[in-house]
């Protein structure tokens, strides 16, 4: 099932190489439940390996000494190298994550490509300032890349959640250890193949697969790397925050979220019905930006829960590899489980399932249909928590201020979105709602120019825009007497 450039071992100054264990692990296609192949299982001398190749490169100014226009043209190049194996991606994506094909290439390897190409762009503008200062002095400021980076990416978008650290960690000229999630690792052993095809210098990326546990842990803790750039769960997260601060390391948190949908009774129904769907069956629910809380004013309550009984039960769900699949499988059976367990509690708690609300049985793969639950209460744990499947709670509200509580009242705070004709209404919402990022009148709009990350529980430090390339690098003033 992998091709040649998948060789299944680690990737580590620009060799292919097994772990030092010889330990391997499964991969398996969720949309079977079947082991389609193994990947090296990484242990801790393997990420002193990784780590050592990636310090000698960065050392070596291979990549670093490069000036950010040379530095952009290998970045254009993997874009270019992204869009060319595009097929051979999204057979793989499909293979390993379940994701339907057609969301991997309008999505996945779109977003993937250009981020390259966008931090290409940014890569040719780096530079400091000159600081006028009322000392005999000449004094200006450098931004220098920071080093060995550690990048630690969850199962759910392997592509762009790493691209989303490499590309910009690569133009500002850092060097990279990625530890992709065990579950899906097979994109980022072939992106490796890409970068070398690319020209990016041995030792520049490195790739070592395993359990975060054991690859993860050991990476947080090694004293040679200089900046943690991690996303993932809140808890996993808030363990990493907790080793980085006392190593005193930077580090980037990307968590979980639980997002707030609100429509306003003045709302465009027909563009917001869209929206909501799009908002929690993308990815199958896998989406950290995703709308699983929708809040809906009183006067709409009954009319949308209707239309979305209807809408939900007739979004095509099945095979990732046909074309009219939106959505696949879960990327791993215990994440149905989960899904089972929080809709098993909303019955208990009093809601009320409007469609959905149990396993699809196909193929031995990890299928749940997309579900809708109406009639929960605010402190139910099904609203309150992360559930990260296809699974939408709706409520209802009466004021704008009831509104803008309930948004607000889970702990996380990672996207927000609202649907109203109101131009000042928009604004004066999207003011105070508690989260990275809001979207007014649809979701998911995501552009590798606009930055994301959270606030409370959702983490903090943004991804994407200039913002994150200013976070791979540390400025360095220099002042220089004149006398
Ligand atoms: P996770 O369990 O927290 O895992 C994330 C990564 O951390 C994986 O590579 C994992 O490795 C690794 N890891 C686990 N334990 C570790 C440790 N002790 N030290 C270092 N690394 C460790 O998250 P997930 O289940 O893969 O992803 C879903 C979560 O990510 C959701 O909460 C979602 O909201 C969040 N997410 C956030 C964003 C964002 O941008 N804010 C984007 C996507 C997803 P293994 O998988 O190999 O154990």
């Amino acid at each position: 099932m992998f091709n040649n450039d998948i060789h299944g071992r680690l990737f580590i100054g620009g060799q292919w190489r097994d772990s030092c264990s010889g330990s391997r692990a499964d991969v398996i296609d969720p949309s079977t439940g079947r082991v389609v192949g193994t990947i090296a299982d990484a242990d801790i001398a393997d990420v002193d390996t990784a780590v050592a190749a990636a310090r000698a490169a960065f050392e070596s100014g291979e990549w670093a000494g490069l000036s950010g226009r040379e530095r952009a043209r290998v970045l254009l190049h993997i874009a270019g190298l992204v869009r060319e194996n595009a097929d051979e991606i999204v057979r793989l994506e499909s293979l390993d994550v379940g994701k339907p094909v057609a969301l991997c290439r309008a999505v996945d390897i779109a977003t993937t490509a250009e981020q390259y190409e966008y931090y290409a762009a940014l890569a040719q503008t780096i530079d400091g300032a000159t600081r006028k200062v009322p000392l005999n002095a000449f004094a200006y400021t450098r931004r220098e890349p920071l080093g060995v980076v550690a990048a630690i990416t969850p199962f759910n978008f392997p592509l762009i959640l790493s691209s989303a650290k490499i590309a910009p960690a690569l133009a500002a000229g850092n060097v990279v250890v990625h530890k992709p999630a065990e579950d899906t690792p097979l994109s980022a052993l072939f992106m490796a193949s890409l970068f070398e095809r690319a020209g990016v210098p041995a030792g520049v990326v490195n790739v070592v697969t395993g359990s975060g546990s054991v690859v993860g842990e050991a990476l947080l803790k090694h004293p040679g790397v200089d900046k943690i750039a991690f996303t993932g769960s809140t808890s996993i997260g808030r363990h990493v925050a907790s080793v980085a601060g006392e190593m005193l390391k930077p580090v980037t948190m990307e968590l979980g979220g639980n997002a707030a949908h609100i429509v306003f009774d003045d709302a465009d129904v027909e563009k917001a019905i869209g929206a909501i769907i799009k908002g929690f069956v993308f990815n199958t629910g896998q989406f950290c930006m995703g709308g699983p809380r929708l809040l809906v004013a009183r006067p709409l309550y009954d009319t949308i829960v209707g239309i979305l009984a209807a809408a939900v039960a007739g979004v095509p769900v099945g095979d990732p590899r046909d074309p009219e699949t939106v959505v696949g499988p879960m990327a791993a059976d215990r994440h149905v489980k989960k899904v089972e367990e929080y809709v098993e509690l909303a019955r208990q708690e009093g809601g009320r399932v409007v469609c959905g609300g149990e396993r699809l049985d196909r193929n031995g793969g990890y299928y749940y249909k997309p579900t809708v639950i109406a009639g929960l209460t605010n402190d139910s744990r099904v609203v309150q928590e992360e559930i990260f499947g296809p699974v939408l709670t709706v409520q209802l509200f009466d004021t704008e201020d009831e509104a803008i509580e309930m948004a607000n009242s889970t702990s996380y705070g990672l996207a927000s979105g609202l649907h109203t004709t109101n131009l000042a209404r928009a604004h004066r919402v999207a003011d105070k709602l508690q989260a990275g990022i809001v979207w007014i009148n649809d979701w998911a709009m995501l552009d590798p120019a606009i930055p994301f990350g959270g606030v409370k529980d959702s983490g903090f430090g943004r991804e994407y825009g200039p913002e994150a390339l200013a976070s791979y690098t540390k400025v360095k003033s220099v002042v220089v007497a004149l006398d």
